[in-house]
């Protein structure tokens, strides 16, 4: 982070699949090679949307849509995530070859980076491993501060990941983020709910698989873009307003 001006502090709270990054089919792959592996069969098509949830809670789903009783589904979560980040710890080559950065994602970070007082790292469902691992495939990681992200390993509930990486800011740079001071980007209602629950800002883009411009506008999010393509209207919102 490059010396604040006063009063121009931002936190920017990336959701990483479908607003940076699609990760392509390995990441789909890995939730049923998990579940196989923790309970000793194919799971099959259990038809779970994984669209702005928290690995806990996809996994869960997954298991429960196989019919496991309460216990069971607490008794496999362990083994089930344990297997996810298994699954995908050496899986950078195909992430690259196979998933996709979105639009304005590799010219917006590094200009973000840049910017005097800008803090930005991720706020994801994925375990903080699988994320690195997602990050590392396009390079993205150098441009972000993810020791003080918030992930799915952290918490099931996504709604309380934005405190986490709020306090984890505060104590690495010294400065009390207000909630006016951030935002969280992401690509569903999932991370528009998540970010009102601690009353910061969001921008939602329609780069997602499950929910398409129409579809997010109207949910009252502070901002709602086809995509990040036009980066100086990005940084603009996300930096200069306020
Ligand atoms: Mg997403």
């Amino acid at each position: 982070v490059t010396e604040a001006s006063p009063g121009r502090w931002r936190l920017v709270l990336w959701d990483v699949d479908g607003t940076l990054i699609h990760a392509g089919p390995v990441a789909r792959a890995a939730f049923d090679l998990a579940v196989a592996r923790a309970l000793g069969r194919d799971p099959g098509d259990h038809g779970v949307d994984t669209s702005g949830k928290t690995d806990p809670e996809i996994a869960r789903e997954i298991l429960a849509a196989l019919a496991l009783s309460g216990n069971e589904v607490a008794r496999h979560l362990p083994g089930v995530l344990a297997g996810l980040q298994a699954a995908l710890s050496g899986a950078v080559e195909e992430v690259r070859r196979h998933g996709r950065v979105l639009p304005g994602v590799e010219e917006l970070l590094p200009r973000l980076h840049a910017t005097p007082g800008v803090v930005q790292t991720v706020l994801t469902g994925n375990l903080a491993a699988n994320a690195l691992v997602k990050l590392q495939a396009f390079g993205l990681d150098r441009w972000l501060d993810l020791e003080v992200g918030a992930y799915g390993s952290d918490h099931h509930d996504r709604r309380r990941l934005v405190p986490l990486a709020m306090g984890r800011a505060t104590a690495r740079h010294g400065h009390r983020f207000e909630r006016e001071e951030v935002w969280v980007v992401g690509d569903t209602p999932r991370d528009l709910a998540c970010a009102r629950a601690a009353g910061v800002r969001c921008l939602l883009v329609a780069t997602g698989r499950q929910y398409g411009l129409e579809d997010l506008r109207g949910l009252g999010a502070d901002a709602v873009l086809p995509d990040l393509s036009d980066v100086e209207a990005v940084v603009d919102l996300l930096v200069g307003s306020g």
